[in-house]
Protein backbone atom coordinates (compact mmCIF):
# COMPACT_ATOMS: atom_id res chain seq x y z
CA UNK A 1 0.00 0.00 0.00
CA UNK A 2 1.96 3.19 -0.82
CA UNK A 3 0.52 6.19 1.43
CA UNK A 4 0.42 10.00 0.93
CA UNK A 5 -0.72 12.39 3.68
CA UNK A 6 -1.22 15.47 1.15
CA UNK A 7 -1.85 17.42 4.60
CA UNK A 8 -2.48 17.16 7.55
CA UNK A 9 -4.61 19.54 10.43
CA UNK A 10 -7.34 21.76 11.12
CA UNK A 11 -6.40 24.01 7.92
CA UNK A 12 -6.71 20.72 5.56
CA UNK A 13 -7.03 17.16 5.73
CA UNK A 14 -6.41 14.53 2.36
CA UNK A 15 -4.28 11.42 2.25
CA UNK A 16 -3.54 9.42 -1.32
CA UNK A 17 -3.65 5.48 -1.08
CA UNK A 18 -2.55 3.24 -4.21
CA UNK A 19 -2.62 -0.35 -4.01
CA UNK A 20 -0.81 -0.15 -7.75
CA UNK A 21 -4.13 -0.68 -9.10
CA UNK A 22 -6.53 1.75 -7.45
CA UNK A 23 -5.85 5.01 -6.26
CA UNK A 24 -8.46 6.44 -3.61
CA UNK A 25 -8.33 9.79 -2.20
CA UNK A 26 -9.22 9.94 1.86
CA UNK A 27 -10.83 13.29 2.64
CA UNK A 28 -10.50 16.31 0.21
CA UNK A 29 -10.19 19.85 2.85
CA UNK A 30 -7.44 21.52 0.51
CA UNK A 31 -7.91 23.80 -2.52
CA UNK A 32 -8.27 21.60 -5.69
CA UNK A 33 -4.83 23.08 -7.26
CA UNK A 34 -3.50 22.27 -3.70
CA UNK A 35 -4.82 18.83 -4.40
CA UNK A 36 -3.21 18.91 -8.07
CA UNK A 37 -0.03 19.48 -6.70
CA UNK A 38 0.05 16.90 -3.59
CA UNK A 39 -1.10 14.07 -6.13
CA UNK A 40 1.90 15.47 -8.01
CA UNK A 41 -0.36 16.44 -10.49
CA UNK A 42 -1.93 13.21 -11.40
CA UNK A 43 -5.09 13.67 -10.16
CA UNK A 44 -6.35 12.36 -13.36
CA UNK A 45 -5.65 8.84 -12.12
CA UNK A 46 -7.44 9.22 -8.97
CA UNK A 47 -11.32 8.22 -9.80
CA UNK A 48 -13.21 8.06 -6.28
CA UNK A 49 -12.90 10.24 -2.48
CA UNK A 50 -13.93 8.84 0.42
CA UNK A 51 -15.20 11.85 2.97
CA UNK A 52 -15.29 11.40 6.72
CA UNK A 53 -17.51 14.31 7.16
CA UNK A 54 -18.18 17.94 5.83
CA UNK A 55 -16.04 20.00 7.93
CA UNK A 56 -14.62 22.33 5.75
CA UNK A 57 -10.88 20.88 6.67
CA UNK A 58 -12.19 17.47 4.90
CA UNK A 59 -14.40 18.65 2.30
CA UNK A 60 -13.36 21.51 0.69
CA UNK A 61 -12.57 20.22 -2.72
CA UNK A 62 -15.95 17.84 -3.09
CA UNK A 63 -17.40 20.07 -5.84
CA UNK A 64 -14.50 20.85 -7.53
CA UNK A 65 -13.57 17.17 -7.77
CA UNK A 66 -17.02 16.12 -8.88
CA UNK A 67 -16.21 18.80 -12.09
CA UNK A 68 -13.29 16.78 -12.97
CA UNK A 69 -14.80 13.49 -13.42
CA UNK A 70 -14.25 12.18 -9.63
CA UNK A 71 -17.07 10.08 -7.58
CA UNK A 72 -17.67 11.31 -4.27
CA UNK A 73 -18.18 8.75 -1.42
CA UNK A 74 -19.73 10.19 1.74
CA UNK A 75 -22.61 9.42 4.50
CA UNK A 76 -26.18 10.99 3.65
CA UNK A 77 -25.99 13.28 6.31
CA UNK A 78 -22.33 14.96 5.08
CA UNK A 79 -23.65 15.36 1.47
CA UNK A 80 -27.38 16.56 2.68
CA UNK A 81 -24.76 19.38 4.41
CA UNK A 82 -22.33 19.83 1.31
CA UNK A 83 -25.67 20.10 -0.23
CA UNK A 84 -24.10 17.70 -2.78
CA UNK A 85 -26.56 15.99 -5.57
CA UNK A 86 -25.69 14.12 -8.44
CA UNK A 87 -25.17 11.18 -9.68
CA UNK A 88 -21.22 11.68 -8.76
CA UNK A 89 -22.67 11.42 -5.19
CA UNK A 90 -22.83 8.27 -2.94
CA UNK A 91 -23.95 8.09 0.13
CA UNK A 92 -22.72 5.57 2.33
CA UNK A 93 -24.39 3.63 5.30
CA UNK A 94 -22.27 2.90 8.10
CA UNK A 95 -21.16 -0.90 8.41
CA UNK A 96 -22.66 -1.69 4.60
CA UNK A 97 -19.32 -2.32 3.02
CA UNK A 98 -18.32 -1.77 -1.11
CA UNK A 99 -16.01 -2.22 -3.72
CA UNK A 100 -14.14 0.71 -5.45
CA UNK A 101 -11.81 -1.04 -7.77
CA UNK A 102 -9.38 -3.38 -6.30
CA UNK A 103 -10.35 -1.88 -2.56
CA UNK A 104 -13.09 -3.16 -0.19
CA UNK A 105 -13.89 -0.61 1.77
CA UNK A 106 -16.34 -0.53 4.97
CA UNK A 107 -17.42 2.83 6.64
CA UNK A 108 -17.76 2.98 10.17
CA UNK A 109 -19.68 5.36 12.64
CA UNK A 110 -17.12 7.66 14.59
CA UNK A 111 -17.96 10.20 17.47
CA UNK A 112 -17.80 13.80 16.50
CA UNK A 113 -19.76 17.32 16.16
CA UNK A 114 -21.09 16.75 12.45
CA UNK A 115 -23.68 14.70 11.06
CA UNK A 116 -23.03 11.38 10.56
CA UNK A 117 -19.26 11.52 10.61
CA UNK A 118 -17.44 8.05 9.19
CA UNK A 119 -14.22 6.65 9.90
CA UNK A 120 -12.96 3.73 6.81
CA UNK A 121 -11.61 0.44 6.84
CA UNK A 122 -10.18 -0.47 3.23
CA UNK A 123 -8.71 -3.74 2.22
CA UNK A 124 -7.03 -4.68 -0.97
CA UNK A 125 -7.91 -7.43 -2.78
CA UNK A 126 -4.20 -7.02 -4.98
CA UNK A 127 -1.68 -6.90 -1.95
CA UNK A 128 -4.22 -8.68 0.44
CA UNK A 129 -3.41 -5.29 2.68
CA UNK A 130 -5.71 -3.68 5.49
CA UNK A 131 -5.87 -0.02 6.63
CA UNK A 132 -7.99 1.79 8.52
CA UNK A 133 -8.44 5.78 8.34
CA UNK A 134 -10.09 7.75 10.94
CA UNK A 135 -9.78 11.38 11.94
CA UNK A 136 -11.93 13.82 13.95
CA UNK A 137 -13.53 11.39 16.47
CA UNK A 138 -13.49 11.24 20.09
CA UNK A 139 -13.19 8.00 20.19
CA UNK A 140 -13.56 3.73 18.06
CA UNK A 141 -15.66 1.49 19.44
CA UNK A 142 -15.29 -0.97 17.22
CA UNK A 143 -12.51 -3.41 16.79
CA UNK A 144 -10.52 -4.99 13.77
CA UNK A 145 -8.90 -7.77 12.49
CA UNK A 146 -5.36 -8.11 10.87
CA UNK A 147 -4.83 -4.48 10.20
CA UNK A 148 -1.62 -3.58 8.24
CA UNK A 149 -1.44 0.37 8.46
CA UNK A 150 -3.37 2.93 10.43
CA UNK A 151 -3.95 6.25 9.50
CA UNK A 152 -5.56 7.90 13.16
CA UNK A 153 -6.54 11.28 14.28
CA UNK A 154 -3.81 11.61 17.35
CA UNK A 155 -5.06 15.27 18.30
CA UNK A 156 -3.98 16.08 21.35
CA UNK A 157 -2.50 14.47 25.05
CA UNK A 158 -4.36 15.41 28.16
CA UNK A 159 -1.82 16.82 29.78
CA UNK A 160 -1.07 19.21 27.15
CA UNK A 161 -4.61 20.28 26.81
CA UNK A 162 -4.38 20.77 30.50
CA UNK A 163 -1.30 23.22 29.95
CA UNK A 164 -3.10 24.93 27.52
CA UNK A 165 -6.13 25.86 29.57
CA UNK A 166 -3.49 27.05 32.33
CA UNK A 167 -1.68 29.04 30.57
CA UNK A 168 -4.81 30.73 28.68
CA UNK A 169 -3.65 29.49 25.28
CA UNK A 170 -7.12 27.99 25.44
CA UNK A 171 -10.36 28.54 27.94
CA UNK A 172 -11.72 25.33 29.55
CA UNK A 173 -14.84 25.74 27.39
CA UNK A 174 -12.79 25.01 24.44
CA UNK A 175 -10.80 22.23 25.86
CA UNK A 176 -14.21 20.63 26.81
CA UNK A 177 -15.30 20.59 23.33
CA UNK A 178 -11.80 19.48 21.80
CA UNK A 179 -11.68 16.52 24.33
CA UNK A 180 -15.23 15.52 23.31
CA UNK A 181 -14.74 15.88 19.61
CA UNK A 182 -10.99 14.72 18.78
CA UNK A 183 -9.08 11.92 19.52
CA UNK A 184 -6.58 12.31 22.81
CA UNK A 185 -2.96 10.28 22.79
CA UNK A 186 -4.42 8.71 25.72
CA UNK A 187 -7.71 6.87 23.97
CA UNK A 188 -5.55 5.98 20.91
CA UNK A 189 -3.24 4.10 22.99
CA UNK A 190 -6.45 2.24 24.45
CA UNK A 191 -7.30 1.86 20.36
CA UNK A 192 -3.97 0.06 19.94
CA UNK A 193 -4.74 -2.08 22.69
CA UNK A 194 -7.84 -3.39 22.26
CA UNK A 195 -7.24 -4.51 18.36
CA UNK A 196 -4.95 -6.67 16.94
CA UNK A 197 -1.51 -5.61 16.00
CA UNK A 198 0.41 -8.81 14.77
CA UNK A 199 0.29 -7.80 11.03
CA UNK A 200 0.99 -4.09 11.49
CA UNK A 201 3.21 -2.01 9.50
CA UNK A 202 3.03 1.34 9.83
CA UNK A 203 1.24 4.11 11.53
CA UNK A 204 0.56 7.04 10.52
CA UNK A 205 -0.71 10.28 13.27
CA UNK A 206 -2.71 13.06 11.79
CA UNK A 207 -5.05 15.76 12.59
CA UNK A 208 -2.46 17.43 15.41
CA UNK A 209 -3.71 19.95 17.06
CA UNK A 210 -1.09 23.14 16.65
CA UNK A 211 -1.17 24.05 20.74
CA UNK A 212 -2.27 20.43 22.55
CA UNK A 213 0.38 18.73 20.96
CA UNK A 214 3.73 17.02 21.68
CA UNK A 215 4.77 15.23 18.08
CA UNK A 216 8.42 13.64 19.82
CA UNK A 217 6.04 12.65 22.63
CA UNK A 218 3.28 11.09 20.76
CA UNK A 219 5.32 9.75 18.31
CA UNK A 220 7.69 7.60 21.06
CA UNK A 221 4.07 6.49 23.33
CA UNK A 222 2.56 5.22 20.08
CA UNK A 223 5.60 3.35 18.70
CA UNK A 224 6.24 2.04 22.25
CA UNK A 225 2.48 0.44 21.96
CA UNK A 226 2.80 -0.77 18.75
CA UNK A 227 6.39 -1.83 18.31
CA UNK A 228 6.58 -0.41 14.47
CA UNK A 229 7.34 2.36 12.30
CA UNK A 230 5.33 5.60 13.44
CA UNK A 231 4.88 8.87 10.98
CA UNK A 232 3.92 11.98 12.84
CA UNK A 233 2.13 14.67 10.15
ZN1 LIG B 1 -10.79 18.16 11.09
ZN1 LIG C 1 -14.25 18.01 12.01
Amino acid sequence: MDIKIIASGSSGNATLISDSKTSLLLDAGLAIKELQEGTDFRLSNVSDCLITHDHGDHSKAVKDLVKRGLDVYASKGTLDKLSANGHRYHALTALEDLTIGTFKVMPFDVLHDAAEPLGFLVESTVTGEKLIYFSDTAYVKYTFQGLTHIIAECNHGEQELRQSVMSGVINPELAKRIAKNHMSLERLIDFFKANDLSRLKEVYLVHLSDNNSNEHRFKQAIQRVTGTEVYVH
